[in-house]
């Protein structure tokens, strides 16, 4: 079984339907509050798990009623107990999050405990990345703790993935990207990232370039219904998107970076792995929430042999 180890966030979602998002100082009524569980780290790391791969996640919870709910969902989803920490020093994360008609979102987050995973509570679990094929991350955590584990790995010899998001933590430090394998900005992140704004296949390519520059080693820009675009010292592929019809684009990058990593650790060739990513991300796209959304490997499998682009490498 392919090997994940990830590292990051976990948040408990507070989700309303509105029939548009709300400009600075305006109400919104909307529809149902719906709570479900979330989180960046959350989302990779259980996205990971129902594709197939033996996910070890390292994340901080609340000692609070929210954080048992988490703890129950992700012990639902088949991650073991060992890296879900709990702590009293803040509550547990939280997002709220408005998705009007078209899919679209605003999101607010108060992270909580989970900007109390710091490198000396993660050095812990450093048998995780000893075991793991490959480290996936996000910046949900303080970005000491994001170093410490690209360092770490680096050391080891894992292969890294690290999602850029959310943007607003965004510029990173200069330090910290000649240690990651693959970054993974969507089109927003990607334009913090180089300075200049990015839109469509040709600005993806000329970011990636930028960032590889820098010393990344590859990057794989997400394009939302465009695909994705893989950039790295030599060259650059553009994957399609699959063609679906999405309600609540939340989760999407989430379910994209879960099924890079999986793949990735399976040994499967690059441009296979991001065909599954497309796929994932798509199918998370047709559905309403973050983890409730995430699609299981034979959901995938039935829309690769659909669309008749089933990746011809084991996974
Ligand atoms: P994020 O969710 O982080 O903003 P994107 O919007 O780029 O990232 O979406 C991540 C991936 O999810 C895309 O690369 C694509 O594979 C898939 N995806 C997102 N939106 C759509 C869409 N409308 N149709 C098909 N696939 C999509």
């Amino acid at each position: 079984m392919p090997r994940v180890c990830v590292i990051g966030s976990s948040n408990l979602d507070f989700t309303v339907a509105v029939p548009r998002l709300p400009r600075p100082g305006e109400t919104v009524s909307g529809g149902q509050l719906v709570v479900s569980p979330g989180g960046k780290g959350a989302n990779q790391a259980v996205a990971a798990r129902r594709l197939g791969a033996e996910v070890r996640f390292v994340t901080l919870l609340g000692a609070d009623l929210m954080g048992d709910r988490l703890r129950a969902t992700l012990l639902g989803a088949g991650l073991p107990p060992e890296g879900l920490g709990r702590t009293d020093e803040a509550p547990t994360g939280v997002a709220l999050i408005a998705v009007d008609p078209d899919g679209r979102n605003q999101i607010a987050v108060a992270p909580g405990a989970n900007h109390r995973l710091t490198p000396e509570r993660l050095a812990v679990h450093a048998g995780s990345l000893v075991w793991a094929d490959v480290v996936l991350l996000q910046l949900e955590t303080p970005i000491e703790t994001v170093r410490w584990a690209l360092r770490e790995a680096r050391r080891l010899g894992k292969r890294t993935i690290l999602n850029p998001a959310p943007a607003r933590v965004l510029p990173l430090p200069v330090d910290v990207l000649p240690l990651v394998d693959y970054l993974t900005p969507n089109e927003t992140e990607a334009g913090l990232l180089t300075g200049e704004e990015v839109a469509g296949v040709e600005g993806a390519r000329t970011a990636g370039r930028r960032l590889v520059s820098l010393g990344v080693r590859a990057v794989v820009v997400t394009l939302g219904a465009d695909g994705a675009v893989l950039v790295d010292a030599g060259s650059s592929i553009h994957v399609p998107a699959f063609a679906v019809s999405p309600v609540d684009t939340v989760g999407a990058g989430d379910a994209f970076n879960g099924a890079l990593a999986t793949l990735l650790a399976a040994r499967a060739p690059v441009e296979a792995a991001l065909v599954v990513a497309n796929a994932a991300g798509g199918l998370t796209c047709t559905r309403r929430g973050a983890v409730d959304a995430l699609p299981t490997r034979p959901e995938v499998e039935a829309l690769l042999a659909h669309a008749e682009r089933r990746p011809r490498t084991p996974w």
